[in-house]
């Protein structure tokens, strides 16, 4: 996973601060690494370290030297590639006199296949991300219609993909034909900008317009937005994991609004497997709103019984379990006063290793709770993600070799129930299949063993 932004701004206005504060707001979509690049028409500027946009960007000069009226950012979350800071986006490729810069987010699955041919050609890589084998295609095709370019590039690149690139004049922003990943489209006054999610668009006092349409390639310049489309269509299919867990409540995206989806998915969720206890309790931040469409919807009252450390960082991509189960200690610590000799409900997104249900049921249980119910907004998840979400291996996926019974017990919970595939389309007040939901059901939109 990845948060990517591109600012464009007709008047000679620096975009550094406004693609900083954009980024920012992108930040849960990966801590990693982070870096901008801008265009003043002429030369490329760039600045880019690991850690938090925060941290990359720590004075004022960082910002300062990057002068020029369009940008692109980029946040990372490792998947493909591991952590490295070769790998720290936006890249930078050089074709023809001109530079191309480029922000991206998701995973190619034929990436593998793609680069060991360009390797084969005689072509020498920088890094070890999809991202470059994306910037290296469309150098190849680039003669002066980047359009065409990236049209013969997405007849080449097989899997998810939403990417930003900066030419010297020009944003231009394209979105994979099954729309796996968000970007949408947003304006300030008379700048124009491109975003994963709308909070990035808000935040720097504009607007959203519209999603980017899946197979859409939308190019900025002086004379505004202009669309073209991939001629080759394919069904729609948005992630489902960016509303059960990765986007911002704020999120608009496709048409569901995270929070909502998440509300209501609490609401179904009761309406699936109601249950007799005296509290609701989320697991913060993922599981407020749910909690709060699973109290309202079944009237027991709403509690807060965790304490989350808001300055710990994430606890899911710890190496070892040891280091996974401090983790969730750090983070998250059980409220005494609040659970204590109550029937609780505990509400989290996901189940993915089991580690943070397991830890969490045996702490709520230490600091008194009677009983302790674990209710899951979304299905097992079951399969691994091939196209950019940081699912494990498909071996240490829990529910990918236990049934419910077995987990309830694994985790040691008095019950446990996860919502229905056909409750998160109706969270989501869509059909099922305009959903990508490959991690719950294993129905893959686009072959995975391309890898
Ligand atoms: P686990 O502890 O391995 O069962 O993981 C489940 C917990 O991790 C839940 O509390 C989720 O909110 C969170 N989670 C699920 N998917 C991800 C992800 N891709 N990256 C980070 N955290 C996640």
């Amino acid at each position: 996973m990845c948060g990517i932004i591109g600012v464009y701004s007709k008047d000679t206005v620096p975009v550094s601060k406004k693609l900083f504060y954009g980024l920012n707001s992108l930040q849960h979509r990966g801590q990693e690494s982070a870096g901008i690049t801008v265009s003043d028409g002429e030369q490329i500027k760039r600045h880019r370290a690991m850690g938090l946009v925060m941290d990359v960007f720590k004075s004022e000069e960082d910002l300062s030297s990057l002068q020029g009226n369009l940008g692109i950012g980029h946040v990372r979350y490792s998947t493909s590639g591991g952590v490295s800071e070769l790998n720290i986006q936006p890249l930078i490729g050089f074709v023809k006199d001109e530079s191309i810069a480029i922000s991206h987010n998701g995973n190619l699955v034929n990436y593998h296949v793609l680069r060991s041919r360009l390797e084969e050609e005689g072509m020498m890589f920088q890094t070890k991300i999809d991202t470059e084998v994306i910037l290296y295609l469309i150098a190849r095709y680039y003669s002066g219609d980047i359009v065409s370019a990236i049209q013969r590039t997405m007849d080449r690149i097989e899997g998810a993909y939403s990417v930003i690139l900066q030419l010297k004049d020009r944003i231009v922003a394209f979105r994979d034909p099954y729309g796996f990943r968000p970007l949408v489209l947003g304006q300030d006054g008379e700048d124009y900008i491109v975003s994963s999610e709308n909070a990035a668009v808000e935040i720097i006092g504009g607007s959203m317009l519209r999603n980017v349409a899946p197979g859409e390639i939308v190019v900025i310049d002086e004379g505004g937005v202009h669309s073209y489309f991939y001629e080759k269509k394919a069904p729609r299919k948005n992630c489902v994991f960016e509303y059960v867990y990765f986007a911002r409540n704020d999120a608009n995206l496709d048409d569901v609004n995270a929070y909502n989806f998440r509300r209501r998915c609490g609401e179904i969720l009761w309406e699936e497997k109601p249950l007799d206890v005296d509290l609701v309790i989320p697991v913060p931040d993922s599981g407020i709103p749910s909690a709060i469409g699973f109290a309202q919807a079944s009237g027991i009252p709403f509690g807060e019984g965790l304490v989350k450390n808001r300055y710990m960082g994430r606890t899911f991509i710890k190496p070892t379990q040891k280091e996974r189960d401090m983790a969730v200690k750090l983070k998250l610590n059980p409220l005494v006063e609040v659970v204590e000799g109550k029937r609780i409900v505990l509400l989290d997104d996901s189940i993915v290793r089991g580690t943070t249900s397991k830890n969490l049921i045996q702490r709520l249980r230490d600091a008194g709770a009677k009983e302790v119910h674990m209710r899951i907004t979304s299905p097992p998840v079951k399969y691994s993600c091939y196209y950019g979400i940081d699912t494990p291996n498909r071996n240490n996926l829990i529910a990918a070799h236990h049934s419910v019974e077995e987990m309830e017990e694994i985790i040691g919970a008095d019950s446990l129930a996860f919502i229905s595939l056909e409750g998160l389309a109706k969270a989501g007040k869509k059909d099922l299949d305009q959903f990508c939901t490959a991690c719950f059901s294993g129905d893959y939109p686009v072959d995975p063993t391309l890898i």
